[in-house]
């Protein structure tokens, strides 16, 4: 599949959209263009704010999502949509394959939404967003929202590749009653109390005191403190004040050299963790560990060898 880098950065769609699908690809030789496609691209990436976005399934991800976005898009800006979607990994990813989710910021030109990749583990899930987000990046979208589904382990891969990581809530409950698993508070830069109208808006504001105190008992970067603001992505309200928060979030950041050095970390993980995969892959494919892992498999299923001890007969395997 050609390529034309030009026409990415000038922020030609169609060319961008070719080249994720590149990125996404499993076939054969797919990986070592995709490769190319980045390395000659990487200059022009770097230069959006990142924010990734994250709520159970019903607390207004989609809903947010269309009026950030479409009040980013009044702001001047340019936004790129991507999804990180654990749930669906054969359906073409649920969380934006729906077209009918947001639909007024998918017709806009300023917009560029794309669902989660499709046919790859968790891993490679997150790993094909990111090299996504660095293309939109090149394409001149100055801002990144990457949504998940507050389910499985895709929020920590997530928080990993953005800046700035917002949770949102619903009005009342507890965690457990939001579904919020033990740890999200602890990724989360902000979290966003959605919902606060009508009826619940009282109730808003006493989640809201409930998640200030939470969070203020935690420990955090010397630069930011982790807030906790009320909206109502229906009606478009304080919407304007979460844009506002990650602004101040952006120049404290920056003041403190805290942007550069948490993307810096970001890269250093993700080549390790590049690493373990790519060393994986390697070991398993190898002939004489294909041909012994079953018997090593069933021997460590019955207790017969110890985990360990398999998987240094694996690995030394996989030096032969
Ligand atoms: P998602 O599953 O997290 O993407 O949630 P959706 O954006 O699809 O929203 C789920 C439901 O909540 C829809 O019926 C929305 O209209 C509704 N909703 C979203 N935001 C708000 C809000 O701010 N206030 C109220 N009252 N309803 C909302």
């Amino acid at each position: 599949m050609a390529i034309d880098t030009d026409a990415i950065i000038k922020g030609d769609r169609r060319s961008l959209a070719k080249g994720i699908t590149l990125i996404e690809s499993t076939r054969e030789g797919d990986r070592e263009l995709a490769q190319a496609l980045l390395h000659k691209l990487l200059p022009q990436t770097g230069k959006s704010i990142r924010v990734g976005i994250t709520g159970v399934p019903g607390v207004g991800k989609s809903t947010f999502i269309e009026a950030l976005g479409l009040y980013l898009i009044e702001q001047g800006h340019r936004v790129a949509v991507l999804a990180v979607d654990p749930s669906s990994p054969v359906a073409g990813g649920s969380i934006l394959g729906d077209k009918t989710r947001m639909e007024l910021l998918s017709r806009n030109d300023a917009a560029f939404i794309r669902p989660s990749p499709a046919g790859a583990a968790l891993g490679g899930v997150a790993q094909k967003t990111r090299e996504s987000m660095l293309l939109c990046e090149a394409a001149g979208y100055d801002v990144i929202l990457v949504e998940t589904v507050g389910v499985g382990q895709s929020e920590h891969q997530v928080a990993q590749m953005v800046d700035f990581f917002l949770v949102l809530m619903l009005p009342g409950g507890g965690d457990e009653l939001q579904g919020i698993k033990k740890g999200i508070i602890e990724l989360a830069d902000a979290i966003v109390i959605n919902k606060a109208d009508g009826d619940s808006e009282g109730i808003a504001r006493l989640t809201k005191q409930h998640y200030s105190s939470a969070l203020s008992l935690l420990s955090h970067e010397a630069h930011w403190s982790p807030e906790v603001i009320t909206c109502s992505a229906l009606h478009k309200r304080d919407v304007d004040s979460v844009w506002t928060m990650v602004e101040a979030f952006k120049d404290a950041s920056l003041d403190a050299g805290a942007l550069e050095s948490r993307r810096a970390k970001q890269n250093l993980a993700w080549m390790y963790q590049l690493i373990d995969d790519m060393l994986r892959v390697n070991i398993k494919t190898h002939q004489s560990v294909q041909s012994m892992l079953p018997a090593i498999e069933q021997k460590v299923r019955e207790a017969a060898m110890t985990p360990l001890a398999g998987a240094q007969k694996i690995i030394a395997l996989s030096q032969q």
